[in-house]
């Protein structure tokens, strides 16, 4: 092999347009060449993870196994290239100029006037050689988060220019961009890609490839004028229209010859693809006519101006996957639990569902309305499942109803409460004694091991997992024994049984809480076991 290859992602025109799958989908194709591809983010906040960030701006926080709280698009990447992930993929700005002014205060820049240009660009120079290394890739996608044009990704984009000066063989640009049709003309507009690549021009940046992302196809006419103004092959606009999954959109980059051409200008031979099982999956995936109706109930919808399906992607994608290798698809609707506190009666209409799901959540507000909820399931046999605050919930909702504790609760919704049956973990209450939030929480991947015969242990098929985790609060092992004797049942917990990790209902049909977040690891051909029980539970009530 050859030195390691480098692909630059970048956003044009405006954002939310599909950067992150347009990335996850070159690596997905080139992957599919027999290539090994890797993924990075760039996030230009100032942040140093996701974590701080509000999920109603930012969106979902994604956990690495190795403990990561990153951006949502390396979600995107893990489930395209089905591969893990890791820390060393994301960075920040917040994190580069950490590690550049620790690296100041160790001296390490021999007495020199450290310098935002060139040191921040050589710190992410530097971050992005070492992710190809650790991943043994030969092809490193690299997406700058943001839009061309803006103050905060410019140091990004210097990393690029200076990482292309030195290996002008091995760096490609690709500009993502929006195409308008406005309605009063009709006609697909090119005019704010040619401005937005004048100022990628203008940062020292030249596009190999445009993608061309529209309500439609672009057409020969705009694709020759994108080439003359833009200064690329015509061929190298990839049309990119608006399909219903993006799973498709590897598949449409291959009948744009994407793979091929950026083989070519790398130099690299173009080996036989591999796509047939995705393929398949796409296309099963648009066939399925058969219907499960699925209601997440939680506390962050409806805010503003976000889009849930930015807060709860994994969520929805691992019922996606689950549904479709049981020949269904899923119809999701997000109830907002609030309503069920000013309206306890409308809990009934949870009865028309085929199964419930309540997703991980912090703090205190919608709760009250949740725990209604999770009682209406649990009472009239509703499939159920619990994500982290929804196991959290589903404990304090049966502590209250089952065991009789009264006003059972948890330590984040009442730190004074006599019965908190969720409470802090001990190494958590002394970070937040400290007001270390940062990137403190229980991360990433810890073993649980399984009870045998239990509804979990069953769904995995298994005895050991390895699952994904987010949390500050536990279960209180000092009420374990009165809830079991109630008739709770601890399925899952850690290796040395100390923290409990599922809680499941023996007759029930489905009733199942995680303290941790199985969605993580879901992937399109490989759904993840406990939300394919899940689905077959919701197919059996329907
Ligand atoms: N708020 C809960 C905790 O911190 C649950 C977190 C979650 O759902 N991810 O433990």
């Amino acid at each position: 092999m050859t030195n390691t290859k480098y692909i630059f992602v970048i956003g044009g025109v405006m954002s939310s347009v599909g950067k992150g799958v347009a990335s996850a989908s070159i690596g997905k194709i080139l992957q599919a060449r027999g290539y090994e591809a890797t993924i990075m983010k760039i996030d230009p906040y100032i942040n140093v993870d996701a974590g701080t960030m509000n999920p109603t701006e930012h969106g979902e926080v994604f956990v690495t196994e190795d403990g990561d709280e990153t951006d949502q698009d390396i979600g995107n990447y893990e489930r395209f290239i089905e591969k893990n992930i890791l820390s060393t993929n994301y960075m920040t700005t917040g994190r580069v100029y950490r590690e550049v002014i620790q690296r100041e205060r160790n001296l390490e820049y021999d007495g020199k006037c450290v310098e935002v240009v060139p040191h921040i660009p050589m710190e992410v120079i530097d971050r992005i050689k070492t992710a190809g290394k650790k991943t043994k890739s030969d092809i490193v996608i690299i997406e700058i988060g943001g839009t061309i044009g803006e103050y905060q990704n410019v140091l990004f984009l210097e990393a690029g220019r200076m990482l292309k000066l030195k290996y002008p063989q091995d760096v490609l640009f690709v500009l993502v961009s929006y195409l308008p049709i406005p309605a009063m003309v009709g006609e697909m507009k090119t005019k704010p890609t040619q401005h937005a690549v004048r100022t990628l021009n203008s940062a020292g940046l030249q596009p190999d490839f445009i993608i061309c992302r529209s309500e439609r196809a672009i057409d020969k006419k705009r694709r020759e004028k994108l080439a003359v103004f833009c200064g690329i092959n015509p061929k190298s606009a990839i049309s990119c229209p608006d399909v219903d999954s993006v799973y498709e959109v590897p598949l449409m980059f291959k009948k744009e010859k994407l793979d091929e051409q950026i083989l070519d200008k790398f130099d690299l031979k173009a080996r036989k693809t591999d796509l047939k099982k995705w393929k398949n999956l796409v296309q099963k995936s648009k066939r399925l006519k058969k219907k499960i109706r699925i209601a997440v109930v939680g506390k962050y919808f409806g805010t503003g101006d976000f889009t849930l399906s930015d807060s709860y992607i994994s969520v929805i994608e691992a019922v996606k996957h689950a549904s479709w290798q049981q020949g269904l698809q899923p119809e999701m609707e997000w109830v907002d639990s609030e309503d069920y506190e000013k309206d306890p009666k409308r809990v009934k209409e949870l009865g028309q569902y085929d199964g419930v799901i309540v997703p991980g959540g912090f703090g205190t507000r919608g709760i009250e309305g949740i725990i209604k909820a999770i009682k209406y399931v649990r009472e009239n046999n509703i499939p159920y499942l619990g994500l982290c605050y929804g196991m959290q919930l589903a404990t304090i909702e049966f502590a209250r109803s089952v065991a009789k504790i009264k006003n059972a609760t948890s330590t984040e919704l009442d730190p004074n409460a006599q019965n908190q049956v969720i409470h802090i973990m001990p190494d958590q209450e002394k970070k937040l004694l400290k007001q270390d939030y940062g990137g403190t929480m229980r991360l990433g991947a810890w073993p649980c091991k399984l009870r045998r015969g239990t509804h979990a242990q069953k769904a995995y098929g298994k005895s050991e997992i390895s699952e994904r985790h987010r949390h500050r609060y536990e279960f209180n092992n000092a009420y374990r024994s009165r809830l079991e004797k109630a008739g709770l049942k601890i399925a899952g917990t850690s290796p040395d049984n100390h923290i409990v990790e599922i809680i499941e209902l023996e007759d029930h049909p489905f009733f199942i809480g995680v303290q941790f977040h199985p969605e993580f690891k879901s992937r399109p051909l490989d759904p993840h076991p406990l939300y394919l029980a899940f689905v077959k539970a919701c197919m059996k009530k329907k």
